[in-house]
């Protein structure tokens, strides 16, 4: 069997594409175009090229991009500072501090500050306990784009057993709430998983967010199961075998020969997060412009 591929760069430009013509007839009707924050703090390479393909996404699909940039030796109370100005312009609709910051400031605690009509990223406590409650509320944006993977893929998720592989705040344990929504039947390893291989053959869809370069092998997988690649490895292009020196955390050539649907590296998750980003940020702008419009409302009425 050979696996059919999940194209996640043509479903990322779908959803783009949508974000874009809804952005347009959101700015027609509100006056004003969704705006989108990221902050970062120092000078990491990495962190630098994805913010600066966030900021580009944003005005290709016509919304407002702010860059802020702290020095990497800002205090806490700095980046707090920046996070809550950001919070209170009205012109800004998402916050996204890009993580992981500087190892003097603490991530969570400064991801907590971001004020949760404006968490794109969803990783506030309010928004994580929102999506544990099953009530609305903004999303992450890499298990978001999972799930739409898996949508157009046609995959029943009602009933199926997915196997979730890391328990991340970021994304495992989104991903495991977010299935379970679907009605899934989720189970969720880690490290301290006695028999990772066993677990992960019983799953009809499979999920591996790791960070271990192929540590999912052929006997991990049900046949005809789908799996989905979260994984991104950096290798040399020749350990990798491919241009880009990404690999995934599934042992690609040997999966596409057990699974019925799979998701290759790159080309597949990676593209679908800056999608939900652009989705969030829309999200959290109508939300916001909804509140200001019963705020006005209600001013009117009390005159
Ligand atoms: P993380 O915070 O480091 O979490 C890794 C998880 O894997 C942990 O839960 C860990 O278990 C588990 N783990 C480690 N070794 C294991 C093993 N041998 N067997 C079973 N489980 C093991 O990583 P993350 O932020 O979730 O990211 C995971 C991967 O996804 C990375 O490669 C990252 O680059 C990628 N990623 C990609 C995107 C994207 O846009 N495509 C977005 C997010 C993440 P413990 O909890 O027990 O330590």
């Amino acid at each position: 069997m050979s696996a059919t591929l999940i194209d996640g760069k043509a479903i990322a430009a779908r959803v783009r594409a949508e974000v874009a013509s809804e952005v347009e007839a959101f700015t027609a009707h509100t006056g004003r175009a969704p705006g989108l924050a990221t902050v970062l703090v120092g000078d990491d390479p990495a962190s630098a090229v994805y913010v600066g393909g966030k900021q580009r996404a944003c005005l290709e699909v016509g919304m407002v991009p702010f860059d802020r940039r702290l020095p990497a030796d800002s205090s806490f109370e700095d980046v707090a500072a920046e996070l809550e100005s950001l919070g209170a312009d009205s012109a800004v609709s998402g916050i996204l501090l890009q993580l992981p910051v500087p190892a003097h400031l603490d991530g969570p605690a400064l991801t907590a500050l971001i004020s949760p009509d404006k968490d794109v990223d969803g990783l506030t406590p309010v928004n994580a306990g929102l999506l544990a409650l099953g009530r609305p509320g903004l999303r992450p944006c890499t298990p978001s784009g999972v799930l739409e993977l898996l949508a157009e893929t046609g995959v029943e998720l009602e009933g199926a057993e997915a196997v979730v592989v890391g328990r991340s705040n970021l994304f495992g344990k989104p991903m495991a709430q977010l299935l379970l929504a679907e009605n899934a039947t989720v189970t969720v390893c880690h490290s301290r998983t006695r028999d990772l291989r066993e677990v992960c053959a019983r799953a009809d869809v499979l999920i591996a967010a790791v960070g271990r370069p192929r540590l999912i092998e052929r006997d991990f997988i049900k046949p005809g199961a789908v799996v989905i690649d979260v994984g991104m490895n950096r290798l040399t292009p020749e350990q990798a075998g491919n241009k880009s020196g990404l690999v995934g955390d599934v042992d690609f050539a040997a999966a596409v020969e057990v699974a019925s649907a799979i998701t290759p590296v790159p080309g597949g998750v990676g593209p679908m997060t800056i999608a939900f980003l652009l989705r969030n940020t829309l999200q959290a702008a109508r939300y916001q412009s909804e509140l200001e419009t019963m705020f006005a409302e209600v001013q009117k009425e009390m005159r």
